[in-house]
């Protein structure tokens, strides 16, 4: 099998190890969800036991890799491959991630932020096949982005360089961020804010299609909830989505200005809900650039089919 490169995505419920080639598609793949119950070693022993079982059920040598690549969510400490924080999985405080999988390999590893991850996946595989310079933005429970800048990805000093999710887009906003702070992108778009902009709907009077239960939990709404409100013409579930949208347009306008990028992408789960969405986002972003795009810029949807995080990762040892 030539041309074999591998990643592994660890994420807060699922774990994902595969084989991709060189055009970014998967060749096999292990998934699971026993990581969330293990501790920090626990965990490394496991991935890394599901890497030599893919290599081994391909007929494949380790040194047949250029190296293991390993995207994880968090604040990741990219020179050492140090996990800093992670808000999806239980401890893994300052935990040398990186250090503690290279014990059980021959090969270089190399562990990023999944974002990160996903953007070099983009751009290596996907839409931003060609492009120098562009913007990947993923939006899910999340939201969090990975700049290339120069055909590379650009970091920051420590690493955390494109945590778009914390950048505030109104500063008075009733919803607080995991991090503390109030009306950060990720509190007012993403995946943790939908039951809360949902239900202020409801309560300025608006009725929806959805069916609910008289002992209906609101906090259970989500992405697919909303898709599905979306696709029965349901009034609350498209003003739920453009309200998301207003605020991600408000994000990619900020991110437009400092970094002039001829290219976004956007991923991640609530792209599920297709043209209407991206289309509501470029209503604000256009809106807001008026007359400042000076050359133009294209912001479309993902082009990795699959598990963008896994192939991504992968990715990341093609640098
Ligand atoms: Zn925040």
């Amino acid at each position: 099998m030539p041309g074999v490169l591998c990643g592994v995505d660890i994420g807060g419920t699922k774990c994902s190890i595969a084989l991709i080639d060189y055009d970014g598609n998967i060749l096999d793949k292990i998934y699971t969800c026993a990581h969330v119950e293990e501790e920090e070693d626990g965990m490394v022993k496991m991935v890394a036991g599901h890497v030599k079982e893919l290599l081994q059920r391909n007929q494949l040598k380790e040194t047949d890799l250029p190296a293991l690549g390993v995207g994880c969510a968090g604040h990741i400490r990219f020179s050492e491959g140090v996990i800093i924080t992670t808000s999806n999985l239980k401890g893994y405080n300052n935990y040398p991630l990186r250090d503690e999988l290279q014990s059980h390999f021959e090969i270089p590893v190399i562990v990023d932020n999944d974002a990160n991850a996903q953007a070099v996946g983009e751009h290596k595989f996907g839409a931003g096949k060609g492009y120098e310079d562009m913007i990947f933005v993923t939006i899910s429970t999340g939201i969090g982005a990975g700049l290339i800048i120069n055909g590379k990805p650009y970091r920051g000093m420590t690493g955390t360089a494109g945590e778009f999710g914390h950048s505030i887009v109104e500063p008075d906003s009733e919803l607080i961020c995991t991090c503390g702070n109030r009306g950060c992108i990720m509190a007012c778009a993403c995946g943790l804010a939908l039951p809360h902009l949902f239900e202020k709907k409801l309560k300025e009077g608006m009725k929806t299609l959805i069916k609910m239960p008289p002992n209906f939990n609101i906090s259970k709404i989500n992405g697919q909830t909303l898709k599905k409100g979306l696709d029965i013409g349901d009034p609350v579930s498209k003003a739920v989505i453009s309200d998301s949208a207003y605020y991600v347009g408000i994000g990619l306008y900020n991110l437009f200005q400092t970094l002039n990028p001829p290219l976004i992408v956007l991923g991640g789960g609530l792209t599920n809900w297709g043209d209407f969405y991206l289309n509501k986002i470029k209503e604000t972003f256009y809106e807001l650039a008026r007359d400042m795009i000076f050359d133009p810029i294209e912001i479309t949807l993902s082009k990795i089919i699959g598990d963008a995080g896994v192939i991504g990762a992968a990715g990341l040892t093609m640098e």
